[in-house]
């Protein structure tokens, strides 16, 4: 059996260079994190804000904490302070509250604006027509303690790869469209997160700069 460490370094032999292995670590425990970060791993994906909070505090200074779970707004204040990044922003609410929490800490916090475009009704992000109203109205509005980093999606749990090719090109679109308009004069302005431990090699093919593996790297989750 390949260790966690093997297999971190399996992934990333195969990835181009402009893109960054997350570790999602929900559920799995302190240990399995250790063991990743001894291979060299540093940025790691959690979804729930009280299990973020509890691993930050036990484990070294270094990690790189992605939230990549639904985010309530008044639960904001708890991870900034250090998070890394918020790859699920969905509304203009959320922003305003990273905003308030990042400047009591004088901090910039990265984010991504989460879309929607699997088939699943149950899964978070923006729809095309709420993207483009919030796209407009970024337009007018001043984050200055947030750094716009591009576009967060998921494809449907799904085998069928015709489906998944078109939902990650359609996340790919949607980075072009935000990336043209609204950040055209936003340097950071260029992630694309998709692609999970059943579908991370079709995303790169698609233009993904962030993967988000879990299951395939740490095992079934221990929930
Ligand atoms: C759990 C989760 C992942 C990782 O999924 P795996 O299939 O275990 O690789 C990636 N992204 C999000 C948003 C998740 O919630």
């Amino acid at each position: 059996m390949k260790t966690i460490g093997q297999k971190i370094l399996d992934i990333k032999e195969q990835l181009p260079p402009q893109v960054n292995l997350v570790a999602v670590s929900k559920f799995q425990p302190k240990e399995s994190i250790e063991e990743a970060y001894e291979s060299g791993q540093r940025l790691f994906g959690e979804n729930y804000v009280q299990e973020l909070c509890d691993k930050a505090v036990q484990l070294p200074q270094d990690i790189q904490w992605h939230f990549i779970g639904h985010l309530q707004s008044n639960k904001v204040k708890y991870i900034a302070p250090f998070v890394s990044m918020i790859h699920s922003v969905d509304s203009k609410k959320l922003l305003q509250e990273i905003e308030k929490q990042a400047a009591k800490h004088s901090r910039v916090i990265d984010v991504l604006l989460q879309v929607h475009v699997a088939q699943e009704e149950t899964k978070s992000g923006l729809s095309d027509a709420e993207l483009d109203e919030l796209l407009d109205e970024l337009k007018t509005l001043s984050f200055p303690h947030i750094r716009f980093c591009g576009i967060m999606g998921m494809a449907s749990f799904s085998n069928d790869q015709d489906l998944l090719d078109r939902e990650f090109n359609q996340i790919h679109a949607l980075f072009q469209k935000a990336k043209q308009t609204t950040f055209s004069q936003i340097e950071s302005f260029q992630q694309i997160s998709m692609g999970m431990s059943g579908d991370w090699p079709l995303a790169v093919k698609c233009g993904s700069t962030l993967i988000r593996v879990g299951s395939s790297l740490f095992g079934e989750r221990k929930k």
